[in-house]
């Protein structure tokens, strides 16, 4: 490909509607454009780097048996009703009538569609077992479609369903698809790590979601360095509070105001100071903060709300003594300056109490808004007096493994993959019914997998890049070869022996592109670091004089190599 002939639409300044790197490059390198919140056009870069995930994904889909087909995206109301998701999954639903009025869904997901094609075309066990996959589009209605690709109306899946006559056999297509998985992530170029994870609205006995360590991920992962569990935020069981206080002193009791200063927005407190310190309480459910007061000294309590049943867990206490509720007063006096300011607070060893004994506690609760979380308003004025000043950020609370006894840690990550095992539970509602053995009739036993594959695409670059740019593996980037003539006059020098590389290393079949733009070598060096080809090859006037043209491996260094060797190099 000639990068005159084909569209790289790079953007010097970043878009404003990004707010995370890797959709910020998607956009920066013109790999896709937005059509509408959640809607992306992928560009023909984009979409080369894109089927090259597919074809990973669809390879090893193959390698482990699993055979393909396309179901229709568009959906009858009624196969839901059938297996009781009509109610439970209606809010993601994207709905469509036709001229009669008649209402369709286009597709979240597909359960529904393959298991009344199975109940269909599979009678006996002798076609069992079978597991068929599809690459597609799924619709989904998030509540916050955002981060580009990360969370879509509209984007690819992969999505496998398997049928065994038992449930030991069952176990095993499910492993086949775990270790696929993990290979599939590998290919890649992605760290990805399986953790134990909630089965929600699919139903079924147990799952494993394949997680990307993200900062910007919008799950939690917990993990045990000790032992190796690992598990997501919802599933996890702990051992209980398992505390350790960072108490490093920050500055002395007088000049306190300026540590408050160096987070605190006037008017609001940010619960974020806590939520930001890397083993403290998840953002994205309700947290409490209970404040006691232990012989004259301040306590915070953090209690973790679950949103679905509204009750809260004690998550881990800081302080010991006898406990009582602090009075609104004493809060504000030892929490800082500022009206509404959470900076600074004085914090001891930590015991842990029952929810019961906290609930008179003096509470402050937080409410979520856009933004994150933010304390109500608090206004005070006062001479505040305290010994010991702790930066909050600096707390660290986690909870014990159960296996092990060991701090837990937390690790946001981006969700990329998920591998349930279903059991019976839509075979027998959608009549997926076959005659074993025995000449009895029963429910195929089902395993649901999922990749995300726009997604796991978008995670791909937020793993890998720099400030640069992208840092493409070179298994999906959208060219692996970026030759670069710094002169591309028909029939010069450079030209020449450009065209001549190109076509040695399209005969052996190397993804490759020439940039033959007239433009000065900043502008093209800039934009092939920016579009992240694996392999940059510069033809520059002064190098070839001396027989040389310079090889430069995407974030590595520029190697001068001996013009007649450049093709053998690459092909190294
Ligand atoms: P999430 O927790 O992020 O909402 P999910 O658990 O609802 O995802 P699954 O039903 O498990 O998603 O679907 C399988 C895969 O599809 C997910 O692991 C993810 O990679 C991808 N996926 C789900 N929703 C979206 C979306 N809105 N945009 C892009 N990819 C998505
Ligand atoms: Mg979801
Ligand atoms: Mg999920
Ligand atoms: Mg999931």
């Amino acid at each position: 490909m000639r990068w005159t002939q084909t569209l790289i639409p790079t953007l010097k300044e970043t878009p404003a509607e990004a707010e995370i790197t890797s959709h910020k490059l998607l956009l920066r390198a013109g790999l896709v454009r937005k059509l509408s919140g959640g809607l992306y056009t992928f560009m023909p870069l984009g979409l080369r780097a894109l089927r090259k995930v597919e074809q990973i994904v669809r390879e090893e889909m193959n390698r482990a048996g699993a055979l393909e087909l396309l179901m229709p995206a568009m959906q009858p109301p009624e196969i839901w009703e059938k297996s009781g998701r009509y109610v439970t999954a209606s809010e993601v639903f994207f709905k469509v009538r036709d001229r009669a009025k008649k209402e369709w869904i286009l597709g979240p997901t597909h359960e529904e569609v393959i298991t009344t094609l199975v109940a269909g075309e599979i009678s006996s066990y002798r076609q069992l077992p079978k597991n068929f996959y599809q690459i597609q589009t799924k619709f989904r209605d998030e509540i916050r479609p955002r981060f580009g690709l990360m969370r879509a109306k509209e984007f690819i899946m992969k999505d496998a369903y398997s049928f065994d006559v038992t449930d030991e056999l069952a176990q095993i297509s499910y492993q086949k698809m775990y270790d696929a998985y993990t290979r599939i992530f590998q290919r890649c170029g992605l760290k990805a790590v399986a953790v134990e994870a909630d089965t929600g609205v699919m139903g079924g006995k147990f799952s494993h979601e394949f997680m990307v360590p993200a900062e910007t991920g919008e799950n939690e992962v917990v993990y045990c360095e000790a032992c190796n569990y690992s598990a997501n935020i919802e599933k996890a069981v702990s051992g209980g509070p398992s505390l350790a206080t960072h108490t490093h002193k920050l500055s002395p009791p007088d000049s306190a105001p300026h540590a408050l200063e160096k987070f605190a927005t006037p008017g609001v407190v940010t619960i974020e100071a806590l939520t930001k310190a890397p083993h403290s309480v998840p953002a994205h459910r309700q947290i409490k903060t209970l404040v006691y007061m232990v012989d004259s000294k301040l306590v915070i309590l953090l209690m973790r709300g679950d949103d679905q049943l509204n009750e809260a867990k004690l998550v881990a206490a800081v302080g010991s003594g006898n406990f009582r509720p602090a009075t609104a007063d004493e809060i504000f006096a030892a929490m800082g300056a500022h009206p509404g300011s959470l900076g600074a607070v004085n914090f001891t060893k930590a015991p842990v109490y029952a929810d019961t004994q906290l609930r008179d506690a003096a509470e402050m609760t937080t409410g979520a808004n856009e933004d994150g979380f933010h304390y109500r308003n608090v206004s005070v004025e006062r001479d505040i007096k305290v010994n010991h000043w702790v930066d909050l950020r600096s707390v660290q609370v986690s909870e014990a493994c159960s296996s092990c006894g060991k701090p837990l840690k937390i690790q946001r990550a981006i969700e990329v993959g998920h591998v349930f095992k279903l059991g019976t539970k839509y075979s027998e509602k959608l009549g997926a019914l076959f005659l074993d053995e025995d000449g009895k009739q029963k429910p195929a036993v089902m395993g649901c997998y999922g990749i995300g594959v726009t997604r796991t695409l978008q995670a791909i670059i937020e793993q890998s890049n720099d400030k640069d740019g992208i840092i493409w593996p070179v298994s999906v980037a959208p060219y692996t070869v970026c030759i670069t003539p710094l002169g591309v006059a028909a029939g010069s020098a450079t030209m020449v022996l450009a065209e001549k590389i190109y076509s040695e290393l399209v005969a052996q079949g190397i993804d490759v592109i020439l940039d033959d733009r007239d433009e000065r070598p900043g502008v093209k060096f800039k934009d092939s670091e920016l579009v992240g080809f694996p392999i940059r090859l510069g033809i520059g006037e002064k190098s070839l004089a001396k027989g040389e043209v310079e090889l430069k491996l995407r974030g590595g260094v520029l190697t001068p190599v001996k013009t007649e060797e450049a093709v053998a190099k690459i092909l190294e």
